[in-house]
């Protein structure tokens, strides 16, 4: 199985690229704020909590993403592989993510790190948040977003360095070129 963690700070393009590579390569897609926006959509107890959450720029605590991901996996039959998009987020979740692929005979292939500099992701946010109407995309919550993401999640690229699974890739240019760059590293596996 070819299980790719893709990786990047909020607006990096983790959605689009991974849009892509589900489509080339034929896997599996988790995308963890996609799973809670439906939840929220539904009106769930589950949708509940995570809005309280994601509306105040903050991650959902990681016991419960944990049980999520765990069951969205679980229910994937015959799968050629995985692409984890918005997860892991925190060093909990990187160690809890390579003990279940573990208990299942696989592991994570590659980290794929979108880098994309700071004024370029405020851009990127605040057109998408004007387009798609999404609440966490405006001003206030995506400042607390990218604290979250330097304090909570960048921590993981040291951590997949020395797991030996990172991969960097310049998330700025054109869709086509950065998705080029992606496909050689994976290639590459
Ligand atoms: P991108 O634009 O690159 O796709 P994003 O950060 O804008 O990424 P999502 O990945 O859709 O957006 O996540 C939206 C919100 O959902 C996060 O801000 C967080 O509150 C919550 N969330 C998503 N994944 C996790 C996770 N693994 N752990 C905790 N909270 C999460
Ligand atoms: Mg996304």
């Amino acid at each position: 199985m070819l299980n790719i963690v893709i990786f990047g700070a909020p607006g990096s393009g983790k959605g689009t690229q991974s849009a892509r590579i589900v489509e080339k390569y034929g896997l599996n897609h988790i995308s963890t704020g996609d799973v809670l926006r439906a939840e929220i959509k539904n009106g769930t107890e589950l949708g509940k909590t995570a809005k309280s959450y994601i509306d105040n720029g903050q991650l959902i605590p990681d016991a419960l993403m944990i049980d999520i991901l765990a069951s969205v996996f679980d229910s994937f039959k015959d799968s050629k592989g995985v692409i984890f998009d918005g997860f892991p987020r925190t060093i909990a979740q990187a160690e809890a993510l390579k003990e279940m692929l573990k208990a299942r005979g696989q592991e994570v292939s590659v980290m794929l790190d979108l880098e994309v500099p700071e004024d370029e992701l405020m851009t990127r946010l605040i057109k998408r948040g004007q387009e798609s109407g999404r609440a966490d995309d405006n001003e206030e919550t995506i400042k607390k977003r990218l604290v979250v993401y330097h304090s909570q999640t960048a921590p993981l690229i040291d951590w997949y360095k020395k797991d030996g699974k990172y991969c960097h890739i310049q998330g700025l240019g054109t869709m086509e070129g950065i998705f080029a760059d992606i496909c050689a590293a994976i290639d590459k596996l």
